[in-house]
């Protein structure tokens, strides 16, 4: 292998390299939010559960209430047909009676419901607590640990990028200038790939196109050849 390529590849080891931590860099901070959003999704439920409670048990306190009327109605009609001495008062008392206990008895009915929709809810939030504990932690955990990620990343990257310079100071000028430029023109997303490829079985490692007999033969010699198709700095590792 050519002494040029040897040492360029050098860098776009480096490069790459530089590359991959930044993308990993960059990632952090989308995988933080995604965790507080996982968090502040548990939170919303317990929340949630806690005014569902909340409505449920002022639903009851009706019932309730509304049974107090009907039990007090009926102590009232109780008192009064006490001393109600006409038989057609007094059957009319007993008729409204009746009809309160059986008002009452439709509160209990409701109020059963309500209390079992209550006890329901209380289930659900002792499941919903846990869970939100249970998270609370594992969020704790993956931010701390995407945070040692983000230190590791940038202390790493400073130590390549403070590298960089006197590895690519060691490629001739014309080589690294040119390599440089295929760099620069890289998109952002996509400065993981390579700009100095070999030509292998006739073909650009980079695009898979073929290359002519003549880049291959100026290749082998050594010299500076671009791959017609995608740019790329070509050499011969054969
Ligand atoms: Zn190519």
């Amino acid at each position: 292998m050519q002494d040029w390529v040897e040492k360029l590849l050098r860098v776009q080891d480096l490069d790459l390299r530089i590359a991959k931590l930044s993308k990993l860099a960059s990632s952090v901070p989308a995988k933080q939010e995604e965790a507080e959003n996982m968090l502040a999704s548990d939170n919303r439920a317990v929340d949630e559960a806690k005014a569902e409670l909340l409505e449920a048990e002022v639903e009851r306190k009706k019932i309730d209430l509304d049974m107090d009327g009907h039990k007090q109605k009926k102590t009232d009609f109780q008192a009064k047909s006490a001393m109600i001495k006409n038989n057609e008062e007094y059957r009319a008392a007993m008729s409204q009676i009746e009809k309160c206990d059986h008002q009452i008895e439709q509160c209990e009915e409701h109020r059963e419901g309500a209390s079992a929709v209550i006890e329901e809810i209380k289930r659900k939030q002792l499941s919903l607590n846990t869970n939100l504990s249970a998270t609370k932690m594992r969020v704790e955990d993956k931010k701390k640990d995407l945070d040692v990620r983000a230190a590791n990343c940038r202390a790493e990257l400073e130590k390549l990028r403070a590298e960089r310079p006197s590895v690519i100071g060691e490629v001739d000028r014309s080589w690294a200038n040119r390599y440089e430029r295929l760099r620069k023109r890289l998109p952002l997303g996509r400065k993981d790939q390579k700009v100095l490829v070999p030509v292998r079985n006739e073909v650009c490692d980079g695009c898979r196109m073929n290359a002519t007999a003549q880049v291959r033969m100026n290749a082998r010699k050594g010299m500076l050849v671009g791959c017609e198709y995608c740019g790329a700095m070509l050499y011969t590792d054969d």
